[in-house]
């Protein structure tokens, strides 16, 4: 164990850091330096080294495609996808993203097996009422790096903590949550988010050079993540020959990452997911047309009414005004949403029933209106083509088994029992891969 804070480290280490990080994190040791082997600006937090433990434990590489369609491999012949799937364990039908299937919800339930409700990112930008009636910052955006890197908004104890806690060090190449101290931790390595400044192919590089570490130092859980199948998705719908060419150049990097991995004579499992699908959208909706919003504060399609008249008034107009959505008091969202708990949901609550972009507002004249092509966010029940993607392969999983559709906070308990770790309580359960582990989710650790 030694989830002790470090001593600050070398004062020019933390300005760097700081310049990198945007100043945005404080009190915490850490330096930012070119990797030797990469040249890529890594993070790095004064943890110690891994635990008698943890050297004698696997690894875990763990790979996001976002916006990568339950469908695509098949669709678009992602033949190193479909050689991972066969040779190791596959959900041909897909994942169940967490409603709503959008990025961050789903990235951070991966990583704590815990609803967007129950994990705090119930949605890419929202408002916190109660944050916001203390004073803090309240209002969280991924593109908002100083809401982003504020370990406050986030509940749950991701991975990479849970394994810091327990002696094992980590390494993230991005993954939303893992540039915030979340848990009183955060991975031993990590980037700053920097999706067009990082190389794609030297994000392979750095996986690697990370495995080469010695055994002391060398990350077991890392996690890597890479865009472009959502950018192209939402350009250009999930049909086109962009999305196409983004699914083929993805699915290339996946077999060099496995090639790479395979020479370094580990015993690593590979996981690729996808936290969710892509849809082409046929409509645009604004709510404030059907209901008086002036006593709101909004975000997206999120409502915060300032008053319970004003929600209950809201509420009354928004229920009968479109076949586009279905309009709830929060409390009545149907509970398989899991999305009736949380005030960041706000009240009353919007749920979409097909392939409709829903706001509140539309954008202020003479700003422009053309939203993407293609989107995400539906009820990945209700809407197949939300559904995620599904792959690993290595010494602890079994050879060419397939799996049925399951909801995605289901891996949190699953990797941590590949790495050993003692996983908390979540919203997951290890019974439901159980069936993928040739030790068939046995503990004989300990
Ligand atoms: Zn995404
Ligand atoms: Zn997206």
């Amino acid at each position: 164990m030694f989830s002790v804070k470090r001593m600050a480290s070398l004062a020019g280490g933390i300005m760097l850091a700081a310049a990198l990080a945007g100043g945005s994190w404080a009190g915490w040791a850490q330096s930012a330096q070119p990797d030797a082997a990469t040249g890529l600006p890594v993070i790095h937090t004064e943890h110690g080294p891994n635990s008698e433990a943890a050297r004698k434990a696997h690894y875990v590489v763990l790979v996001s495609l976002d916006g990568f369609r339950w469908d695509y491999t098949k669709k678009y012949g992602a033949e190193h996808l479909l050689a991972l799937g066969k040779q190791g364990v596959w959900a041909p039908e897909g994942m169940l993203p967490s409603y709503p299937s959008l990025t961050f919800p789903n990235h951070y339930a991966i990583v704590t097996g815990l609803y967007p409700e129950h994990n705090g990112l119930v949605a890419n930008a929202f408002l916190d009422e109660e944050r916001e009636a203390e004073g803090k910052l309240a209002r969280y955006a991924i593109s908002d790096a100083k809401a982003v890197t504020d370990g406050s908004f986030y509940a749950g104890v991701p991975l990479w903590s849970l394994a810091e806690k327990q002696g094992m060090r980590t390494a993230c190449l991005f993954w939303p949550g893992s540039e915030a101290e979340i848990a009183g931790e955060r991975p031993a390595e990590y980037l700053k988010f920097d999706d067009k400044g990082v190389d794609e192919e030297k994000r392979i590089a750095q996986v690697e050079a990370w495995l080469k570490a010695p055994e002391a130092t060398r990350p077991h859980f890392i996690t890597l993540y890479y865009s472009d199948v959502d950018h192209a998705g939402h350009s250009y719908g999930p049909d086109a020959a962009e999305t196409k060419a983004a699914v083929v150049k993805l699915d290339g990097l996946i077999g060099k990452l496995k090639a790479r991995l395979d020479g370094l004579r580990l015993p690593i499992d590979l996981i690729v997911v996808s936290d969710h699908g892509m849809v082409k959208i046929q409509q645009t909706v604004t709510l404030d047309a059907f209901a008086d919003l002036n006593n709101f504060e909004t975000t997206g399609p999120l409502l915060y009414g300032k008053t319970e008249a004003d929600r209950a008034a809201a509420y009354e107009k928004l229920k009968k005004a479109s076949s586009a959505f279905e309009a709830y008091r929060r409390k009545h969202v149907p509970a398989g949403l899991h999305y009736d708990e949380n005030p960041r949901e706000g009240d009353p609550v919007i749920v979409p029933t097909g392939p409709y972009a829903i706001r509140a507002h539309a954008p202020a004249a003479g700003k422009p209106d053309n939203g993407p092509v293609g989107q995400h966010g539906f009820d990945p029940r209700k809407m197949p083509e939300m559904k995620a993607s599904f792959f690993a392969v290595g010494p602890d999983l079994v050879h060419g088994k397939t799996v049925a559709p399951f909801e995605n906070v289901n891996l949190y308990p699953w990797i941590a029992h590949i790495l050993g770790l003692t996983a908390p309580k979540s919203d997951g359960s290890l019974n439901v891969l159980a069936g993928t582990l040739r030790d068939g989710g046995e503990t004989t650790k300990e």
